[in-house]
């Protein structure tokens, strides 16, 4: 890289640049312009079939989309990427994945053809150190990405990259990961975490499938997640069992939790949540999603 255009760059941005090595910095100044800092984002995806549906979701996804800034590429944390140990997907085109099973063929024919980023993957596994992280070769992008993400950037235009969920890690250890991506919104890398804040597949109401009915303990439990997450508690969010029973029969597993947890890290002082598609679905599941600008 030219001398005087990374010196630039590093004058640029004073707060990322004290938490990173300089390599990191200038590999990141290589592949993504300096941005004013990029929104962050948790999306509640629900059932797959919002890929191809019409419905208030699909609709508050695109009203979201056209308001956010254009990125430079996407970094996805979704529910339906658990590894041992954390990895990041760092191949050119990645394939997209229909990881489910029992839906209509035309939901299996979708493909989202956004490219990768290796120098993001790259980058991230950098960010992340000490916590070693794999670049990943065989994933790609699974429909929590992309049944999502194809509503907010609909012509696969812009790259994403998947981060894993670690089986082995804690929920304060995913909110300690996350924080330590911050840097990538300077760079207008849109994070986006991808999953549902009560999710509870094995007592979903099949009669209430497509309306808003919540049991008592998903409307408990929504209301509560949802004032933690306006007051701002993450210390209380990084430890919902603690919450009692609501919580617990919530957040059954927690995979489908875990990424607001990603997307809550990277939150500034001067930054407030915006609550989005905020219904109950289905009994036990809700849709509430996350801005924070
Ligand atoms: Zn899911």
């Amino acid at each position: 890289m030219r001398r005087r255009k990374f010196l630039t760059t590093l004058a640029a941005i004073p707060a990322a640049a004290a938490a990173m090595h300089l390599k990191d910095l200038a590999r990141l100044a290589e592949g993504f312009s300096p941005t004013p800092r990029m929104p962050v984002l948790f999306l509640g995806h629900g059932s797959p079939m919002n890929a191809i549906e019409e419905n208030t979701f699909v609709q508050g996804f695109r009203k979201i989309g056209s308001e956010l800034p254009r990125p430079n590429a996407i970094l996805c944390i979704s529910a339906h990427w658990e590894t041992r140990g954390t990895r990041v997907t760092a191949m050119a085109m990645p394939r997209t994945i229909h990881d489910f099973g029992g839906f209509p063929q035309a939901l299996f024919e979708v493909q989202y053809p956004a490219p990768g980023s290796p120098e993001l993957a790259a980058t991230t596994q950098d960010l992340l150190a000490p916590t070693p992280v794999e670049l990943d070769e065989s994933w790609g992008l699974d429909h929590g990405a992309w049944s999502v993400i194809k509503h907010l950037y609909p012509d696969a235009d812009v790259p994403v990259v998947q981060l894993s969920l670690d089986r082995g890690l804690s929920a304060r250890q995913h909110y300690e990961l996350g924080r330590q991506l911050a840097p990538l919104r300077d760079r207008g890398v849109l994070i986006v975490g991808s999953g549902n804040l009560v999710h509870n597949l094995g007592m979903v109401a099949w009669d209430h499938l497509n309306d808003a009915y919540a049991y008592d303990w998903a409307a408990e439990a929504r209301t509560r997640m949802n004032a933690l997450i306006m007051a701002g508690d993450h210390a209380r969010l990084q430890d919902p069992h603690a919450l009692g029973k609501a919580f617990q029969l919530a957040i059954p597993t927690p995979e489908h939790y875990l990424p607001v947890l990603y997307a809550l890290a990277l939150q500034q002082k001067d930054e407030e949540p915006m609550l989005f598609n905020d219904q109950p679905l289905g009994g036990s599941l809700t849709m509430t999603s996350v801005l924070l600008r």
